[in-house]
């Protein structure tokens, strides 16, 4: 399986896989004891592996073809353990879109498994050559400043995201905004800041429907329910529970499904409250489509 599809009013939100591992991600849960998080997960090891997923989405229907987020890219292949690797362009074209119909591409972060098909080789040449690439200013300035040196998972990838973001910048691609941004009267990108300096959520909203493209402010179902689990490589993690708690809020409030592209395929998250006022997380993998 390669993408799964819901469909949010008119517009059709396909999560769309660039590959998938098994592997231990005790890291997502830093200041959680394990007896407390292993059940959520659904291990019973700190160390035992789960399900995965890298990749984005792509979103239709609304008069754009966006992508939201873009996977590990042409060299995902490099990756130890990951299966189906760069398959995000293939997966696509199963969906019938093609690189040159892609206008908008918004990146959630540029953690260098969201931003690999922003460049399609290693010379810079632009895998959506018609998209406008749209980034939190504030997260471009992180990437392109000598304080990503601070956290080692930042910088051993920033080389690799300052190539992309240059090939974009060069081409007149690039488009820097800050705060809430709307993309079509379908979409919205939102603040949620913390995991990095300028990290964004997409609300996809149409008639009836709503889901939040949650990127990597939730990288599990379970911290939805949780939002204190927090992975070790967070910027900023107060402002990290923050977003965790306004996007859970936003989807209660809008009856909006939550998705992210390191749920294993397919996934959504249906958020409702309990009597006492408090958010509380279901997931699910009814979808309307598989590819
Ligand atoms: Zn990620």
């Amino acid at each position: 399986m390669t993408s799964a599809t819901i469909k949010v009013g008119r517009t059709r939100v396909s999560h769309v896989s660039d590959g998938v591992a098994r592997g231990p991600r005790q890291y997502w849960f830093t200041g959680a004891d394990p007896d407390e998080w292993m059940p959520a997960v659904g291990v019973t090891q700190p160390d035992a592996p789960f399900t995965v997923t890298f990749g984005g989405f792509v979103v239709t229907g609304d008069g754009h073809v966006t992508v939201v987020d873009a996977g590990y890219g042409h060299r995902a292949h490099e990756i130890p353990g990951l299966a189906d690797a760069g398959a995000m362009p293939s997966a696509m074209a199963a969906l019938g879109v093609e690189p040159g119909d892609v206008d908008q591409v918004v990146l959630t972060h540029l953690h260098t498994d969201h931003c690999g098909w922003l460049t399609k080789d290693d010379q810079g040449a632009l895998t959506f050559p018609n998209a406008t690439v749209l980034v939190n200013e504030r997260e471009v300035a992180y990437w392109t400043s000598d304080e990503v040196d601070a956290i080692a998972f930042n910088r051993n990838g920033a080389g690799e995201v300052r190539a992309r973001l240059r090939a974009i910048k060069d081409a007149g691609r690039l488009h820097t905004f800050d705060g809430e941004l709307r993309l079509s009267d379908a979409m919205t990108v939102l603040p949620t800041h913390g995991h990095t300096p300028g990290h964004v959520s997409v609300l996809v909203a149409d008639g009836d429907g709503a889901a939040i493209l949650a990127g990597d402010a939730l990288h599990h179902p379970a911290h939805v329910d949780h939002p204190c689990w927090l992975p070790s490589v967070e910027y900023a993690p107060s402002e990290s529970i923050r977003s965790r708690e306004r996007i859970a809020a936003l989807a209660a409030d809008r009856n909006a499904k939550i998705l992210a592209p390191h749920f294993p395929l397919p996934t959504i998250v249906n958020v409702d409250r309990t009597p006492d006022g408090h958010v509380r997380s279901t997931a699910s993998h009814d979808v309307e489509d598989v590819t």
